[in-house]
């Protein structure tokens, strides 16, 4: 079986982690919109990273939810999957979704990379070599200072390694998604927990049904995919997926 899953915000959200659109995303009256771009950045580097400290914070506080236990499921269950999320958390890889099975299209929070070369290193809570332990304590210490971190190769600031409103997706990520596209028509599409706002994830959600694969669309209101979906589940992932995952597996 082969099996296409589209995830985003709505996923996360029941984990407590706020999405951008709503009163919800605001952090101290700001718009998030407005603060995930490279001209806010510009303007004002060390707002930006002291939002982005306490996103990670509050993502390193945060436990995957029924949603991400099902899709992780399902990714362990099936011979050829891809998920593709538009989250920058890690909750999905916590889970247990291996990641050469997943695609994190709006990057990864918990890099941190030069915004002038090329470097770039992980941030992770439980660093897996003394260097990187080392990187890791560095953050904390700066975090409390509230410096903003630079490049230890070039010197140039140091920004988190998500994609920004107006900038460009990884070249090397959609060549992964991509390639899982033009292997073979899917099974199965889940777009589960996205408003769908963005062209490509209609796209991808269309080209992995193009032989009249299941589509199903789990979010709780209509989104400009909707109808194409032949299945719709308005309900919230933690609680649909679970079921949804277990009905597939069964087959
Ligand atoms: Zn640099």
């Amino acid at each position: 079986m082969r099996v296409l899953v589209l995830t985003g915000a709505g996923v996360s959200a029941e984990s407590g982690i706020p999405t951008f659109r709503g009163k919800d995303g605001y952090w101290r009256n700001l718009d998030p919109t407005k603060l995930a771009t490279p001209e806010a950045f510009a303007r004002d580097p060390k707002l930006v990273w002291e939002w982005y400290r306490e996103r990670r914070q509050r993502i390193r506080n945060a436990r995957p939810n029924a949603a991400h236990e099902a899709i992780a499921r399902l990714a362990h269950q099936t011979d050829e999957f891809l998920l593709v999320t538009q989250n920058v958390d890690d909750l999905h890889a916590r889970a247990g979704v291996a990641a050469e099975k997943m695609v994190q299209i709006h990057g990864d929070i918990f890099v941190t990379r030069c915004s002038r070369c090329e470097f770039e290193r992980h941030e992770y809570e439980h660093p897996p070599s003394p260097r990187l332990r080392w990187t890791s304590e560095q953050e904390q210490e700066q975090e409390h200072e509230g410096v903003v971190p630079k490049c230890p190769d070039c010197d140039a600031l140091v920004r988190p390694g998500v994609v920004w409103f107006g900038e460009q997706l990884s070249r090397n990520e959609l060549e992964r998604v991509e390639d899982f596209l033009d292997g073979g028509a899917c099974d199965i599409v889940i777009v589960a927990g996205t408003t769908a706002t963005f062209g490509y994830i209609i796209d991808w959600a269309l080209r992995g049904n193009r032989d009249g694969a299941e589509l199903i669309e789990v979010n709780p209101e209509e989104t400009p995919l909707s109808r194409f979906a032949t299945r719709l589940v308005r309900e919230p992932a933690a609680i649909a997926l679970p079921r949804i995952v277990s009905q597939i597996i069964r087959r």
